[in-house]
């Protein structure tokens, strides 16, 4: 254990980026009050796990995570979704199996962690606020951030069991999103990635109000926040990426602003299923059969458009004509990168009680069937880029060359672009360049390309 004078605190995050959020704010607070961080579990004198509880595998990871902390540390305080998670019998599921623990939050709780942290590690008595970067404390690589607009969702699609673990929708203020993303920019971030529940419902809990961000009123709505978004990224020639996007038919007026520059254009849509069926039967917000003419719309006004989705082969009740739809749909809508799963029960997810299951093989064998047609479509759309001219933004540098993504790209959801070394000795790459390219080749993923 370290000294009592420089509390050392050891942090496990794990889950989806918005997990990754929770955890760089309550990274922030520490540093804000004069912890540190301990890099291993013998360094510290109490360790904080901040978890997952969507699917099975990841509670499992969860529990797993939290026994080693315990087993190396002791004292360890339990945060996430995994944390705000209860059994059949209403007993708290980590409490059930690590009774050691020292507290249990639920997802989003900053002030209850620090309680915790607080009580059991008091706080230094001169916090070395200025030991604090504006942007906070980021755990992804420092060119691209994570940018949460809100929390929990109004939703109550029945596979998930995200609102009951998170709560109804609540937005951050306009203002306050705004500040983090200049922040952030300021530090050096080249792309911003714009996460929530529902990016599209920003601001419908208060109603759009409007709040102000350079003087001027901005209403607490999607649109005016990809406006200001994208004319602040330009100053500091940056990216904005939208996710989780439900087509709304006001996300029709975000679509021109992406011609625009700063705002990429590309709209990550989960839109899970095709049959009208299906989709009541997963109580899913927005209406199925205007999809395709939706997507339509969008390329229309902007072509160079990439859409992203996921879909779910074999829901609960899933005919072989819904599923067929499916597949017809994807041949039609094109969509450039799509994932897919089979379907998988989530502990206390209405969803389980839809007859009949769709058997597990048959669950895979349609998930693999949607991949199939998947690839071709991408191998097609990919091919369609060699020869085109695109700025791409380096991620990695090796001996052979920069590991890059486009427009098209999401990190660690999509595909990459894989850079040349140039020819020229004297032009040397960096980590967090754009750079231009040209595309030389292309397969069903990724694409490779030459410097210009
Ligand atoms: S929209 Fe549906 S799937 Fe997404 S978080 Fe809300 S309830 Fe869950």
């Amino acid at each position: 254990m370290s000294s009592a004078f420089t509390p050392k605190v050891g942090f496990v995050s794990l889950g989806c980026p918005k997990a990754l959020v929770d955890s760089e704010q309550i990274l922030t607070q520490l540093r804000a009050e004069g912890y540190e961080t301990a890099k291993s579990y013998d360094g510290a004198d109490l360790v904080i796990v901040n978890t997952c509880g969507f699917i099975d595998s990841a509670v499992k990871e969860s529990l797993d995570a939290i026994g080693e902390a315990l087993n190396e540390n002791g004292k360890v305080i339990v945060t996430g979704c995994l944390g705000g998670k209860k059994d059949a019998s209403g007993e708290d599921v980590v409490q059930k199996v690590h009774p050691k623990v020292l507290a249990v939050t639920g997802p989003h709780a900053l002030g209850e962690v620090m309680d915790a942290v607080h009580l059991h590690l008091p706080k230094p008595h001169e916090p070395f606020v200025d030991l604090v970067p504006p942007q906070g404390v980021k755990l992804t690589p420092t060119h691209y951030a994570y940018l949460k607009i809100s929390e929990g969702c109004n939703h109550r699609c029945s596979f998930c069991i995200i609102p009951s673990l998170r709560g109804d929708l609540v937005s951050r203020p306009i203002a306050e999103v705004m500040l983090e993303a200049e922040n952030l920019f300021k530090a050096g971030v080249k792309e911003l990635l714009v996460i929530s529940q529902d990016t599209s419902a920003y601001g419908v809990d208060v109603k759009f109000r409007t709040g102000f961000w350079g003087g001027k009123p901005v209403r607490t709505h999607m649109t005016d926040l990809v406006r200001s978004l994208g004319a602040l990224a330009s100053q500091y020639d940056a990216w904005v990426r939208l996710h989780y996007v439900y087509p709304y038919p006001h996300v029709d007026e975000a679509i021109p602003l992406m011609n625009e520059g700063h705002v990429l254009p590309y709209l990550d849509v989960p839109l899970q299923h095709s049959h009208p069926d299906v989709l009541k039967r997963m109580k899913r917000p927005a209406n199925g059969e205007k999809n395709i003419e939706r997507l339509r719309a969008w390329r229309a006004v902007c072509p160079d458009i990439t859409i992203r989705s996921t879909v779910i082969a074999g829901f609960p009740g899933e005919t072989e004509e819904e599923f067929q739809h499916l597949l017809d749909f994807l041949r039609e809508a094109q969509i450039d990168r799509l994932g897919c799963f089979a379907y998988s029960p989530v502990e206390g997810a209405a969803a389980n009680a839809i007859a009949p299951a769709v058997p597990d093989p048959l669950r895979e064998e349609r998930r693999a069937r949607v991949m199939q047609v998947q690839e071709e479509i991408s191998r097609q759309r990919l091919q369609a880029k060699v020869g085109t001219k695109m700025r791409v933004l380096i991620d990695q540098l090796d001996r052979n060359g920069a590991v890059a993504r486009s427009a098209a790209d999401a990190p660690e959801i999509d595909g990459v672009v894989y850079v040349a070394l140039p020819y020229d000795p004297s032009r040397t790459l960096a980590v967090g360049e754009f750079v231009e390219v040209t595309v030389t080749a292309a397969d069903a993923h990724d694409l490779w390309a030459r410097v210009d």
